[in-house]
């Protein structure tokens, strides 16, 4: 008895947990000029909605409409004369099939083997814990080539910890060094698929040499844990830190949402640009924070571009979704060298395009507030400003089939990892080519 109770509240604890999006919809939209972009912002404000991608060259955007909110949301659009359709009624049975899929994904353990040296499958994604767990392992049994650092702690405490890759334990300063990070955003999931197979490419069934001989890397998967934790837990499309000490105005709630007034957007929390393109509103999903860096797991990010910039030739903030290579500055300003970024980027997207399945956009290239919308206090901005020449953010792609966007197709993932890291050589090589040039310079 006590056992078939116990099932029955994992059960229900399970399908639960998405209570909060029952009736809530997807709807497709496109705009035809910046006033209906302005719009659409403000009806995020005013109404709760949730943009989860903006329409760009190669797909229409995207947005999450409240239940209560839904009839409001479909005449304001209409009146804007803003073309929209609804995608997925109820969001919340979506939810429901991923976390079914997840669970019996889930049940295929992992070994707890300390000394395997195995690398995690990409057959489903795995918790936080069981990347941490994995690192530990991967640090122990390839000390010839990973180093686990500890840059710092989350808002709630949780290590940021990351794998420094190098054959030479990053002494060799003639190399250059690449750092990319997943997971800022915590709901988009697909991301970590492209941290993890990078490692593993690298470090456990490494058959390119010259990426691990030639470049050193800094690899952090889970760049926002807390957010990553809570998005397992509680809400899976939840986007910021968890930061909830920050008094705000109770207008700012919008009634029924009060759970969003928890949290700053990390990538608009960055010294550059700071608070001109972003939300001071505490309960908006792109709330930048009370200063510059106010966040614990920005400053991680900080530090290390801070400690390696010397070296750092190719930053990698990786997003999803949307078949992007975007670069700064996220205002629409182009940096001086923006030529080299927009090549470079051409590199990386052609690369991922090759090997891309048919059905999916190829990649667009070019500068994020021109492509997208303007946006401040990016990650890459940031990087670009201290020095590094060639910054990224990447949207990756999203796969067709998975409905709701930010779910995951399991049987997906490793195709999901493999082509991003086509892109990742791609911009690994030429930064490690050019690199020696420079350095040759000097
Ligand atoms: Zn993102």
């Amino acid at each position: 008895m006590f056992r078939v109770l116990t099932v029955f509240l994992l059960v229900s604890v399970v399908y639960a947990k998405h209570e909060i999006y029952e009736g809530w919809s997807n709807y497709e939209f496109e705009v035809e000029n910046e006033a209906q972009t302005k719009y659409v912002f403000m009806l995020e404000d005013q109404l709760g909605l949730d943009i989860w991608s903006h329409p760009g060259p190669s797909h229409s955007g995207m947005v999450l409409v409240p239940k209560d909110k839904k009839e409001e949301a479909a005449h304001k659009l209409r009146l804007a004369g803003i073309k929209f359709r609804p995608t997925v009624d109820n969001v919340k049975e979506q939810l429901d099939i991923e976390d079914r899929i997840m669970a019996a994904a889930s049940r295929r353990t992992v070994s707890s083997d300390i000394t395997s040296k195995a690398a995690l499958p990409l057959d489903r994604v795995y918790t936080w814990e069981e990347v941490e767990d994995y690192m530990v392992r991967l640090a122990r049994n390839y000390p010839d080539k990973v180093t686990l650092v500890n840059g710092g702690s989350s808002f709630e405490g949780r290590p940021i910890n990351y794998l420094r890759i190098s054959s030479t334990n990053f002494q060799d300063t003639s190399k250059p060094v690449v750092f990319m990070q997943s997971l800022l955003h915590s709901r988009e999931w697909l991301t970590q698929a492209a941290a993890l197979y990078a490692i593993d490419k690298l470090v456990v069934n490494n058959t390119e040499s010259d990426l691990i001989n030639d470049i050193d890397w800094i690899i952090v998967p889970t760049a926002n844990p807390d957010g990553f934790v809570y998005s397992h837990e509680t809400d899976r499309w939840w986007r910021k830190n968890r930061r909830d000490d920050i008094e705000f105005d109770s207008e700012e709630i919008i009634p029924g949402l009060e759970d969003w007034c928890v949290g700053v957007d990390l990538n608009r929390n960055h010294d550059v640009d700071w608070a001109s393109f972003s939300s001071n509103k505490v309960c908006a999903g792109d709330f930048h924070g009370t200063a510059p860096f106010s966040e614990p797991e920005t400053s991680v990010t900080k530090r290390i571009l801070d400690e390696h910039k010397d070296r750092i030739e190719l930053f990698l903030d990786i997003h999803s979704y949307g078949s992007y290579v975007l670069y700064p500055y996220g205002t629409a300003i182009l940096p001086p060298n923006a030529l080299m970024l927009h090549r470079v980027g051409i590199l990386i997207g052609n690369a991922i395009d090759a090997v891309k399945l048919p059905e999916n956009p190829n990649y667009t290239v070019g500068n994020s507030g021109l492509v997208l919308y303007r946006a401040s206090g990016g990650t890459d901005d940031y990087a670009l400003s201290v020095g590094v020449p060639y910054a990224y953010t990447l949207e990756l792609t999203q796969f067709r089939g998975s409905n709701t966007r930010f779910s995951v197709n399991l049987a997906l993932l490793e195709q999901g990892g493999y082509e991003t890291f086509e892109g990742i050589k791609a911009g690994a090589r030429f930064v490690r080519d050019n690199y020696r040039m420079r350095k040759d310079r000097q």
